[in-house]
């Protein structure tokens, strides 16, 4: 009851919305993982990323002008990931503070041993479990090559779906078997961990940042699924395939 109550509200919110289609795709034009979705998913992806702006919230940080071309590249790029899961599964949280470019968190972070560390590195983005998304303009500008902070900051909200919270381990569908995952992916960290020793950074086939822990490697690996998809079937096809059953998505073949 619940779920159609808000369908029919927000399909009425939907039409007082009126996006040109033309809006839409001048927003996502030069972003090429776009192009692959065409007919009927290309609608769905369009229908979603505006149920997306519907349900979420952008907040301008550092005086940034957020207008409405990036507000549809953020949720086209966002909708990506749950296109066959549904939006659902952004349920639980609504900001999205957007900087310019690179910030510097003013929280300080506690680490598993219970110290505090004040962190002042830069960053491209970052989220919490029921907290905002927060992301660098220039980032999700500069996105392609593998890279994509959006996709990677969604792929730590799904991640916080299950009980483990940022784990690496998202609730998995009934049709996928855990281990199979679980062998996928240490596998591949290990050969990243291994080929970090001895190959320089920009020959490797994702950021080694994923080897900060395991929800890292998830949320990089993410990216690189949708982004250079050949890159991760060819390196590691046994994760490919996991990545392919969770998303309900082969971008190879689409
Ligand atoms: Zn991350």
């Amino acid at each position: 009851m619940f779920d159609r109550l808000r369908r029919w509200r927000e399909n009425r919110r939907l039409q007082r919305l009126a996006v040109p289609v033309e809006a839409w795709e001048a927003a996502i034009a030069d972003w090429p993982v776009a192009a692959r979705y065409r007919g009927e998913a290309r609608t769905r992806l369009r229908d979603m990323a505006l149920r997306f702006l519907l349900r979420k919230e952008f907040v301008a940080a550092d005086g940034l002008e957020v207008t409405d071309a990036m507000q549809l590249r953020i949720a086209t790029m966002a909708a990506v990931p749950v296109l066959e899961l549904g939006l659902e599964w952004y349920d639980g949280w609504v900001t999205l503070i957007l900087y310019t470019g690179a910030f510097v968190p003013s929280h300080d972070r506690e680490d598993e041993y219970g110290i505090v560390h004040t962190e002042r590195e830069p960053l491209t983005g970052e989220t919490s479990e029921h907290g905002p998304v927060i992301l660098s303009w220039d980032d999700v500008a500069s996105a392609g090559d593998a890279y994509n902070v959006v996709i990677h900051e969604m792929a730590h909200k799904l991640d916080m779906r299950s009980d483990g919270g940022p784990n690496g381990a998202p609730p998995l569908h009934p049709d996928m078997n855990p281990a199979a995952w679980t062998q996928a992916f240490t596998a591949a960290w290990e050969d990243l961990e291994h080929r970090a020793d001895t190959d320089a950074d920009d020959e490797l086939p994702i950021d080694p940042y994923a080897l900060q822990d395991a929800g890292e490697f998830f949320a990089v690996t993410s990216e690189c699924f949708f982004e250079a998809p050949e890159r991760l079937a060819a390196y590691w096809p046994a994760l490919y395939r996991q990545l392919s059953a969770f998303y309900r998505q082969d971008p190879l073949s689409q």
